[in-house]
């Protein structure tokens, strides 16, 4: 496969598209196709590969994306550098819908997804001590600033299962635990990057809730209606962020983890 691009982003839910009218390939991974076919676009005299990581339509559930594939292919392509925004939960009252989180941590309950490259003869442990890029981390904290954006620099994202929401116990218990986030899809799109060598970083942007937060009775649990509701309200701020960062990051730079 030729190179075609430098950086690839992930579309989560309510983002299906980066740009109209864009030259768009299929491509067949040793895992199986990717969610969707993949656009190719310049921005900033750079090339981005897009691919919505639940496809189109919305066609992949969260435990059924293909993971493995879509960062396959993303490194077939020559991706170096990948942002991966979500629609994530607030775990506390601080983080409020329409804020971003640069996530730094994650905390992964989900089960039964393939999450590994390694499955022998070629047997590799990496390190996720350090999970997202801290290069594409400080690129897109300062981008979220110069546009403006109540951005919090930090933050642990527990991610679920689904394709259910939580428990009121459930999120009482990762809330105690001093967790920031939730979402579905996290894991293990990051450490799969990782994997391939591949820089990651997320962009939360909180929709919701979760189940609600403990003794405020006027906070209503999540409910997929308010999810889609405020992610389609702030899709330009996402996507004036991902531009600024694809104008910021230095494709050759090189990483030391
Ligand atoms: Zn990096």
């Amino acid at each position: 496969m030729e190179y075609r691009a430098d950086i690839g982003v992930f579309g989560g839910s309510g983002f299906y598209s980066l740009e109209d009218n864009v030259e768009e390939i299929e491509l067949e991974t040793p895992y199986g196709k990717p969610s969707d076919k993949i656009s190719l676009v310049e921005i900033a005299g750079k090339k981005v590969a897009f691919l919505p990581r639940h496809g189109k339509k919305h066609q992949y559930p969260p435990h059924l994306i293909p993971y493995r594939a879509n960062i396959w292919a993303m490194k077939m392509l020559g991706v170096k550098k990948i942002i991966g925004p979500t629609a994530s939960g607030s775990l506390k009252p601080e983080i409020k819908p329409g804020d971003f989180v640069v996530c730094d941590q994650f905390v992964d309950r989900t089960w039964g997804r393939k999450d590994t490259f390694f499955e022998g003869p070629e047997v590799r442990h990496i390190s996720a001590a350090k999970p997202y890029c801290e290069y594409l981390r400080k690129i897109a904290i300062e981008s979220a600033k110069e546009l403006g954006i109540t951005v919090h620099e930090n933050g642990t994202v527990v991610v679920i299962q689904g394709p259910r929401f939580s428990t009121t116990a459930e999120s009482r218990w990762f809330s105690s635990m001093g967790w920031d986030v939730i979402n579905m899809t996290q894991y293990p799109e990051v450490v799969l990057a990782k994997e391939l060598g591949i820089c990651y970083v997320n962009i939360s942007l909180i929709t919701d809730y979760d189940a609600g937060l403990e003794g405020r009775d006027d906070i209503k649990p999540v409910t997929e209606e308010e999810v889609y509701r405020v992610f389609r309200e702030n899709n330009d701020k996402v996507k004036k962020l991902i531009y600024r960062m694809i104008e910021k990051i230095d494709v050759d730079y090189i990483c030391e983890e």
